[in-house]
């Protein structure tokens, strides 16, 4: 068996299940051992009913002590019925699996396992999972696996599935040479895969998950190494020079660049009209201005008679691109086009068209359509914005790629210096430090729920005084299993809170990308004042008039992400707020969310997140800001990032050449 071979290979798994799987991205046998698990249950004894406590999850060893009732509540069917015990007695409930109530038999013993609820003055087991006794012998003292989910797939499904799949893994040789196993103190890959599915401790855990990390950084390095030699100093054989409409663009800013923009600029300049091609990281923080240098840039390869690509996350950044620079550019004569996913078969063929035909000097559009479909007449300059959300995978796609034209990629998230020499090891790195200057801080407050009516008036008198508000909510609608504000209710509601006059939106993820682009276009352009969102309006989006973010449950956020919400507002010359809501009683969530209270500084924000979480809390709510791994962490990690790193640059050509090979790295040639 090899990691490449299907899923299908796997004992258990038929094509439905296969292609349950692959929404999880799980094809093959090495994507399903590497589907780790994102949290670990503990099953301990059975206690007696008497010793239930209130909140946490417990198992009891009881007889059935009634007949298993079935009522219908609030268009649910709720089954019960009460379990018992030398101890004591406690009533079990159960929501819509009404053949449950042919299993409880009157008399019979079973082991039930679920969360201690209160309901009104008595103890309630709430949806408890129901095992016969041997069974629940195997599952005690281990660590059980709780995967990352889709819908139709349980999580026994998933471990039968990994533990299928570890059977089938042969021991094999190592592909790390055994000086840097040694040298790093790792175990091996396959005790390792073994380890995290189902670790013996959490000892035995942290083994196996130091082992991975490795791995994955290893692997980044050496895509990174390998994408230092095919660059290093490549000629610049295109002939740009500065134009006079350049500086006409420049000129007409409505404002004065910042310092950082300035020699950021100059940085740009100098790259693409220099004697070697630009492989250049613009980072600046969220609200910098690191757009114009990028439209600038832009400008330098169309007004040369070259063409110009930006890459950006998400359509809707990338459709804000296109409406802002196509009104800059058309007056100057620069032609813009955009392709994105949504966009019909007829008009994407007509695009590249005119993209070959040089009849586009600027092209915007989402990673992917731009760097796989795209034939272009003269492209000089590929622009990636929003560098950190493309995440890890395509940073090392890129890697042997062979591209000969200008690169600059620009990232918000402030990392320190020592981890960006690792990440960003084969690039030039401007920096801009400092906000546009008459930008006032954003106020910020960390509340409880009881705020809400307090919140909404404030929105009201903002929207009154013009401005515009955004209110965040962790779900999309209601859901049984997860209790969090969703947009759909909260739109709903707003609506009724908010003065008659106040539009109110709602925008999400599962609408139609149409849908959505005409949303955000209506937000930009004023017409909506409050948009009820989920997290799609996390990056770049930029709509200054905006002061007001209001994030619900944001205890469940990742102080990253936060970060990046709120650099929604902020983003012109009104004062702006941002507004917490703790959805817990939590009084760890209180706590991270002060830091945000603290402090509008990304940097800060992320050192202080780390502070907080302990070395055992390694599932804890993930930075999703920069460069996101599937085990590894960089802040958490960053002392393995160096080390894997080293181990890459140290290996021997040879070595080199075998890990190449062993982890898949190929050269192909994507911009053309
Ligand atoms: P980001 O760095 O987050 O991508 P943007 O480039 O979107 O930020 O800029 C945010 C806002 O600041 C935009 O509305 C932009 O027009 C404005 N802006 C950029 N540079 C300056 C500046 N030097 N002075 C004032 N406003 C600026
Ligand atoms: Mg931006």
């Amino acid at each position: 068996m090899q990691q490449s071979d299907s899923v299908e290979s796997v004992k258990g798994i038929g094509e439905k299940t296969a292609q349950m799987l692959a929404k999880l991205e799980i094809f093959t046998v090495g994507d399903l051992l590497h589907h780790y698990p994102r949290d670990y249950e503990v099953y301990e004894l059975p206690v007696p009913i008497a010793n239930l406590r209130e909140g946490s999850v417990m198992a009891i060893e009881a007889g059935i002590a009634t007949f298993a009732e079935v009522k219908r509540m609030k268009g649910l069917t709720v089954v019960s019925c009460n379990a018992q015990d030398m101890s004591g007695t406690i009533r079990l409930t159960w929501f819509n699996q009404v053949y449950l109530k042919n299993v409880l038999k009157r008399g019979t013993h079973y082991i039930f396992r679920g969360r201690i609820v209160r309901k009104g003055a008595a103890l309630v087991m709430d949806q408890p999972k129901i095992y016969k006794k041997e069974e629940y012998r195997i599952l005690l003292h281990v660590l059980q696996p709780i995967y990352p989910l889709t819908a139709g797939l349980t999580n026994r499904a998933l471990q039968k599935a990994a533990n299928q799949a570890l059977c089938l893994l042969e021991a094999g040789e190592d592909y790390l040479p055994k000086r840097i196993v040694k040298q790093n103190k790792l175990i091996s890959q396959k005790a390792a895969l073994g380890e995290i599915h189902f670790p013996k401790s959490m000892e035995t855990m942290l083994d196996a998950r130091k082992r991975l990390v490795f791995d994955e950084f290893f692997r980044f390095a050496v895509c990174l190494r390998k994408q230092k030699e095919s660059r290093l100093l490549e000629k610049n054989h295109f002939l740009i020079k500065e134009t006079e409409t350049c500086r006409q663009f420049l000129q007409s800013l409505p404002y004065q660049l910042t310092a950082g923009q300035e020699e950021a600029l100059k940085d740009i300049r100098k790259d693409m009209t220099g004697e070697y091609t630009m492989n250049r990281l613009l980072q600046g923080d969220v609200g910098s201005g690191k757009t114009v240098l990028a439209e600038y840039a832009l400008l330098l390869a169309a007004t040369n008679g070259y063409q110009g690509c930006i890459m950006a996350p998400t359509e809707v950044l990338a459709r804000q691109h296109y409406e802002s620079m196509r009104a800059a550019f058309e007056p100057l004569g620069v032609r813009v086009e955009l392709l994105v996913g949504s966009m019909g078969a007829a008009a994407k063929k007509a695009a590249c068209a005119r993209i070959a035909g040089h009849e586009a000097d600027v092209v915007i559009g989402t990673h992917a359509l731009i760097q796989e479909k795209v034939l272009y007449d003269k492209l000089a300059l590929v622009i990636t914005d929003e560098q950190h959300r493309f995440g890890v995978r395509q940073r090392e796609s890129l890697a042997g790629k062979g591209e000969y034209v200008h690169v600059l990629v620009m990232s918000a998230t402030p990392i320190p210096r020592t981890l960006a020499i690792v990440l960003y090891g084969d690039l030039d790195v401007s920096l801009i430090k400092e906000l546009p200057a008459e930008r006032l801080p954003i106020k910020n407050c960390v509340v409880g729920t009881s705020y809400r009516p307090t919140a909404f008036r404030f929105i009201a008198k903002q929207v009154q005084e013009g401005r515009q508000a955004y209110v965040i909510c962790p779900m999309v609608e209601q859901s049984e299993e997860i209790e969090a504000e969703n947009v759909t209710e909260y739109t709903r509601r707003l609506r009724e809170e908010l003065p008659e006059q106040v539009t109110v939106e709602a925008l999400h993820g599962k609408q139609k990308a149409v849908l959505k682009n005409d949303l955000m276009e209506q937000f930009a352009q004023g017409k909506i004042q409050v948009l009820v969102s989920t997290t799609v309006v996390e990056v770049g989006v930029n709509v200054p008039n905006a002061t007001v973010m209001m994030i619900e449950d944001a205890e469940r956020f990742g102080l990253a992400q936060l970060h990046q919400l709120r650099g929604r507002v902020g983003r012109g010359a009104h004062q702006s707020y941002c507004i917490f809501v703790n959805g817990s009683q939590d009084e760890k969530a209180r706590e991270r969310l002060e830091i945000m209270n603290r402090s509008n500084d990304g940097f800060y924000i992320a050192g202080e997140d780390l502070k907080l979480r302990g070395p055992g809390d390694v599932f804890g709510v993930r930075q999703s800001g920069e460069m996101q791994f599937e085990l590894a962490d960089i802040y958490r990690d960053a002392d393995m990032l160096t080390a894997a790193n080293a181990a890459a640059e140290g290996l021997t050509q040879e070595e080199y050449l075998h890990v190449c090979s062993e982890i898949g790295i190929k050269s192909e040639k994507v911009f053309h």
